[in-house]
């Protein structure tokens, strides 16, 4: 086998390891300042999935003719304990990172996670900023009424709910479950109740099956504190037979809202948003779309990824991942850690939305339910 290739039978075709000697730069990487890309980005935010499984089976994300009865979901001694996270989002937190967001999969499905946040939370202590770090959660809401008070009083600043219809037969065709749009919903009003809030709302939108939501889901929200954020389907992992066909573009999906409710665009709230924000005219709120496919936004992108095995990705659409787990469970010092972090940073070049075409298509790629949206 090539060096540094590792053939992960279990979840992708071919994953490449990133090597880990001098001459990837990784010992020499800075302790001291914080790191800066290739590409002159920092590293600012940091998604952590905790785990590969799903009480869904979205069929744009993890669809059950791929994710099925027989699919090898990671065993449990294989995910990153909370202590394991905690000890790595700390070392991220030094190198610069404001935001942690957990992810999945979907992350309620694993067990204790207020123990999680609550280690996350202390992580604010060691940061030389006087604010808090904003620490949000990315689930599809159906345990929310469950643990969103436990969750809140952990330290869990606030979530985001995926919801991509109001309608209940699409709703479940698109996510292939048994749960109910209501029970969705009531998950949003137990996270608004725990002061979760302002809730943002994710939609995909995918051509010819759920078109309609998007005027539906604007009207619903509108004149609410949630934010409703359509997100153009996108050609994550290698499994959701992806076409630029089905994409409804985020200027159609404008236009589609304001043709009702009227619209003017609006400034972000800080560099590297990746929604873009339009206002109701009437004072009614706000939505965003998020344009990946039509309008990438990879020069502000300032995102690691940490998937639930402990491997850093620097990109969504990565095949290449740098695994900490390993040296982590080997006994490597804070500083050694710190420093793969570090100079796989400086070492990164992603820019995969902006070069999206024939040749990026075939390249293998990490499941999004493996590192999370
Ligand atoms: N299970 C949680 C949830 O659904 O919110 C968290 C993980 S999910 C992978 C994170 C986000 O990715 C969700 O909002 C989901 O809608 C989005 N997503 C998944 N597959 C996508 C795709 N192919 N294109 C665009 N967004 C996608
Ligand atoms: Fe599960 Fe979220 Fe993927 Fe849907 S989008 S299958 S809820 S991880
Ligand atoms: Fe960031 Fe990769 Fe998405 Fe570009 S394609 S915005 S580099 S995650």
């Amino acid at each position: 086998m090539t060096p540094g290739v590792e053939r992960d039978a279990k979840h992708l075709p071919v994953i490449a390891e990133r090597g880990s000697n001098a001459a990837d730069g990784e010992s020499e990487a800075s302790l001291t300042e914080a790191p800066v890309d290739r590409l002159g980005r920092p590293l600012a935010d940091l998604r952590i999935s905790i785990t590969d499984r799903c009480n869904f089976r979205c069929t744009y994300c993890m669809p059950r003719e791929k994710f099925g009865a027989d699919y090898p979901f990671l065993a449990r001694s294989e995910l990153l304990s909370y202590e394991e996270i905690a000890k790595l989002a700390g070392l991220f937190v030094d190198a610069g990172v404001r935001k942690l967001r957990i992810t999945g999969g979907e992350p309620l499905v694993r067990r204790d996670l207020p123990v999680l946040i609550k280690q996350l939370r202390a992580l604010d202590d060691r940061q030389p900023h006087p604010q808090p770090l904003d620490l949000a959660l990315t689930t599809n809401g159906v345990l929310l009424p469950r643990l969103a008070q436990e969750l809140a009083a952990a330290g869990l600043n606030r979530v985001t709910v995926s919801l991509d219809s109001l309608e209940q037969a699409e709703f479940a065709r698109m996510t292939d479950s048994r749960y109910r749009v209501e029970e969705v919903l009531d998950g949003i009003r137990a996270a608004e109740q725990a002061g979760l809030g302002p809730i943002k709302i994710n939609t995909v939108v995918r051509k010819g099956q759920n078109e309609g939501a998007i005027v539906e889901l604007a009207r619903h929200f509108r004149g609410t504190n949630a934010i409703v954020r359509f997100i153009e389907f996108m050609d994550v992992g290698t499994s959701n037979d992806w076409q630029l066909a089905e994409v409804v573009s985020a200027r159609e999906i404008v236009r589609r809202i304001a043709s009702e409710f009227p619209l003017e665009a609006i400034d972000a709230n800080y560099p590297g948003e990746v929604a873009s924000r339009y206002r109701y005219r009437d004072g009614q709120g706000e939505v965003g779309v998020i344009a990946s496919v039509t309008q990438p936004f990879c020069g502000g992108c300032t995102r690691a990824r940490l998937s639930s095995e402990g491997k850093l990705y620097t990109c969504l659409f990565s095949g290449v991942s740098r695994d900490l787990k390993a040296p982590l469970r080997a006994g490597a010092s804070d500083e050694e850690l710190a420093r793969l972090i570090r100079g796989t940073w400086n070492r990164r070049t992603d820019r995969y939305s902006e070069l999206r075409g024939e040749a990026t298509m075939k390249l293998p790629k990490v499941e999004l339910s493996h590192i999370g949206g």
